[in-house]
């Protein structure tokens, strides 16, 4: 053996979501947006002049940052900008985890957090949620090394009140308590106010799901600007320049078409409450979503089954083959006509 094989650094990476190719497929497994982004994108794209990408970005996307502020009403120095908030989340990580203590963050989460604490070194604890996959707040009152919440939580859907998460901050203001929003446009309730009260709280935030903009890579989080500058400072002795010119102008244009933004936003809600009666009628067992999917299962099928059959007939869901969620799939909420299929094979395969 080679002694520098001694010196790798090993990771199991985190698996993202299949990515299928055919005419027929009915997308349903990376929680993308089955709606184009707004029209103001469009337009903006088709006047992107190649020549200005001889230039280098601006390193803070600060059109961007104005925007957000605008529509947040929040100040500029509370934002920084990330390539997808899986950026913004990794470099948080970094920034604000270097105690001794182990981090919290639910067993049944996000599964890149865990990837995220491996590579860099961070001691990690994985406090279980409850039978029905809610967040037990008294877990996250123990001595750490910060906190890392989803809410609402992905893959379970469940959102969490933001009176629960502010008791977390405020008993936890020796540590940083990460926020990851991701889906939060689709019903929660978001702590990004809470930002202003609170030192030790960043909220996480992203254009891929309910801004349609996945394809773009563009994540942002909001604190308190001693905490932006800290992430500013790590990512400036990273790579300076990360968020490309297109995703810069293009994301602007996405914050300015608010009523496009809410306009679907609520289709999806609608769609995903309507889906979900129908799939409680078939027997499934599926909790109340503040998110843009639907964790099911069936206490008559298997699920791992139903998946694979979903798959030959080029529906595509997520699965798991992981403690406590192996009788579950994961359903992101598409188009009205999608979801229709969908439930029509399941329909079927009930009655089978
Ligand atoms: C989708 C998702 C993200 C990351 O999305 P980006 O495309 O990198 O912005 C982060 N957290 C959760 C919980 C997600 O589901």
């Amino acid at each position: 053996m080679k002694a520098w094989k001694d010196n790798i650094r090993k990771i199991d990476p985190y698996v993202a979501g299949e990515q299928p190719d055919f005419p027929d497929m009915i997308k349903l497994n990376t929680n993308e947006n089955p709606y184009p982004p707004a029209p103001k994108v469009e337009q903006a794209m088709k006047m992107q002049q190649a020549e200005r990408f001889r230039l280098y970005p601006d390193t803070n996307a600060t059109p961007l940052v104005k925007a957000l502020a605008e529509f947040y009403h929040m100040e500029e120095d509370q934002f920084f900008i990330g390539v997808g908030s899986d950026d913004v989340l990794a470099m948080s990580f970094l920034t604000f985890f270097n105690s001794e203590k182990p981090i919290l963050f639910p067993d049944i989460t996000y599964s890149f957090y865990d990837v995220w604490a491996t590579l860099y070194r961070i001691p990690y604890r994985q406090p279980k949620v409850d039978e029905n996959f809610y967040i037990r707040k008294e877990d996250y009152m123990v001595p750490n090394g910060g906190i890392v919440l989803a809410n609402p939580n992905a893959p379970t859907s469940i959102g969490m009140d933001a009176s629960d998460i502010e008791e977390i901050i405020q008993r936890n203001q020796d540590v940083i308590v990460i926020v990851d929003e991701a889906y939060i446009d689709f019903g929660g309730q978001s702590v990004m106010p809470l930002v202003n009260k609170y030192d030790n709280l960043v909220v996480v935030q992203t254009f891929s799901k309910s801004r349609s903009m996945a394809g773009m890579r563009i994540g942002f989080a909001v604190a308190n600007p001693e905490l932006i500058q800290a992430l500013k400072d790590v990512k400036n002795s990273y790579n300076s320049y990360t968020m490309n010119r297109p995703s810069i102008l293009l994301g602007v244009e996405s914050v300015k078409d608010v009523d496009y933004f809410y306009s679907t936003t609520n289709k999806i809600i609608t769609t995903r409450e309507r889906v979900k009666e129908e799939l409680r009628k078939l027997g499934f067992i599926v909790p109340d979503s503040q998110t843009n999917f639907l964790f099911i299962t069936h206490p008559k099928l298997d699920m791992n089954d139903f998946f694979n059959s979903l798959r030959e007939h080029h529906i595509y869901v997520r699965h798991w083959n992981k403690p406590r969620i192996s009788e579950y799939l994961r359903v992101t909420i598409g188009s009205d006509q999608e979801m229709d299929t969908f439930l029509s094979f399941a329909n079927k395969y009930c009655k089978l």
